[in-house]
């Protein structure tokens, strides 16, 4: 069986759906390839499960916390994990099955339930199905990476994907990897009563931020009670019982955690193995990203690659932007660029952190003449009366011009407050501008102006 489209669309994750229906909408015959469910990692298990679960979490600790607001909870907080993953199964369910309906109601277009594989460079084969089309875009995303640390084969462990279908909660989890998944769900696991124990090879967490940002996430996981190990450079898994050890060789403490949960949180990998790439004369680089050019093109003209597969971002709005822009220039005329696009992320722990631009590190190896403006989150008043007080606001600005070069804000709905600084940093104004305009009091957002009262040069 065979046929013909003017364009195929692998992955119904977070850029594939919005394109085959603009395509569609734009009177283009379109084929949608899922082999999953529909929403792929963020809907089922990345962003709409862990931030559900997250704030499962947060009611907890919040509960825990009560009697500093004057509200009391006779009895200790009690989590029924049973629960708490039944309310996010039915958030995810809605939101995948929304996907769902959203590209079978398509007009114009047609979904294939399968694994799609290149047997040509137009070509796919989707089971027994034959694909053809003048246009492919390629949404495939990425999976966990299981390390190839000796004995984790014969031990049981969770990736973010299993821990999904968690309904206890786990007496002592170890999480392999400090950076942003192995974060998220370690605090989320402590305030749902576990014992949690990070570790990480590297001598800080989340060693893509600046040193003061590893520093302060570390404290605050600490003062919750998560044991976090660092330096652990040569990890080896065995099991303990019904448990599970990790030999650390870490320089201090003792050279083993043990724990009754293992989950691997030390990064992703592209889905791009199996899809018999070289069929299309598609390029990857050395750990299997599909190579694209600035228009998100492959090394075959007539195919796309976008989201997490390409390698130039690893978020929901990076792979949703990546649609934007293959959109506006196939349907526009627009020559939009994946590189006019700024960094921009959270980390969801609690406070969160939130990120744009560029980090301390970055400026610096740049050689850019900056200021910094630093102040702790005990000075916004907002924070003060939540009794949120961790965490502080920094903003880099560049010398000469007065841009505002980047900022990393941990605090209290420092998620959302980051965006003002996003629009700045995009917009290009000197931040004497920025100061100008009025926030709304009390508000996290309206301390930073005064950040930059105090900016110094960067040393
Ligand atoms: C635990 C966790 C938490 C996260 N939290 C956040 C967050 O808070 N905010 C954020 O912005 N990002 C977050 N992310 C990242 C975010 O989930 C991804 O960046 C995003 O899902 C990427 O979208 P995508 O479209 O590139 O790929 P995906 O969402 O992975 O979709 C790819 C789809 O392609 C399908 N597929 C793959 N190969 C084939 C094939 N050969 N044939 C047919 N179908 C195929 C898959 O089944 C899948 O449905 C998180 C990720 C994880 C793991």
């Amino acid at each position: 069986m065979s046929a013909s489209f003017d364009a195929i669309v692998v992955g119904a994750g977070q850029a594939g759906p919005a394109l085959a229906a603009r395509l569609a909408g734009a009177g283009r015959k379109v084929a949608v390839v899922e082999r999953a469910s529909f929403g792929g990692t963020c809907v089922n298990d990345g962003c709409t499960p862990t931030k559900t679960l997250i704030a499962s979490a947060h009611a907890a600790h919040l509960a825990r916390r009560a009697g500093e607001y004057g509200v009391e909870i006779p009895g200790a907080v009690r989590v029924d994990m049973k629960r708490v993953k039944a309310r996010k199964d039915e958030i995810v369910a809605k939101s995948s099955q929304g996907v769902r309906k959203w590209m079978e109601g398509l007009e114009g277009g047609k979904v294939y339930r399968g694994h799609a594989r290149f047997t040509g460079r137009n070509t796919l084969r989707v089971g027994k199905e034959e694909l053809r089309a003048e246009q492919i875009f390629l949404d495939v995303g990425g999976r966990p990476l299981v390390p190839k640390m000796p004995g984790i084969e014969a031990v049981r462990f969770l990736t973010n994907q299993s821990m999904m279908d968690l309904e206890v909660v786990p007496e002592h989890l170890i999480v392999v990897g400090g950076s942003y998944i192995g974060l998220e769900f370690g605090q989320m696991m402590r305030r749902f009563g576990a014992r949690v124990t990070v570790v990480e090879m590297g001598p800080r967490l989340i060693a893509r931020e600046d040193q003061d940002v590893s520093q302060a996430v570390k404290e605050l996981l600490e003062a919750e009670g998560i044991e976090v190990r660092l330096g652990a450079e040569c990890l080896t898994a065995e099991k303990d019982g019904e448990g599970v050890a990790i030999g650390l060789e870490c320089k201090e403490g003792e050279p083993k955690a043990r724990g009754s949960h293992l989950l691997l949180a030390v990064g992703r990998v592209p889905n791009t193995d199996d899809l018999g790439l070289e069929a299309a004369g598609i390029a990857t680089d050395k750990r299997g990203y599909i190579e694209v050019d600035e228009e998100l093109r492959t090394s075959n003209p007539n195919v796309w690659a976008l989201g997490d597969c390409n390698g130039k971002g690893a978020f929901t709005h990076t792979a949703y932007n990546d649609y934007e822009i293959v959109a506006a220039n196939l349907l526009e005329g627009a020559r939009r660029k994946v590189s006019e696009r700024v960094p921009v992320y959270a980390l969801y722990t609690d406070p969160p952190l939130g990120r744009v631009g560029m980090s301390e590190a970055e400026i610096r190896q740049a050689g850019i003449e900056a200021l910094v403006g630093k102040r702790p989150m005990t000075r916004v008043s907002r924070a003060v009366e939540k009794g949120e007080t961790a965490g502080f606001l920094k903003i880099h600005v560049e010398a000469q011009s007065k841009r505002i070069l980047g900022a990393a804000l941990l605090g209290t709905s420092c998620d959302e407050a980051v965006h003002s600084l996003i629009d700045v940093v995009y917009s290009r104004i000197p931040y004497p501008e920025f100061q100008k305009r009025v926030r709304i009091h009390p508000n996290v957002s309206e301390l930073l102006p005064f950040v930059l009262e105090s900016l110094e040069p960067l040393k």
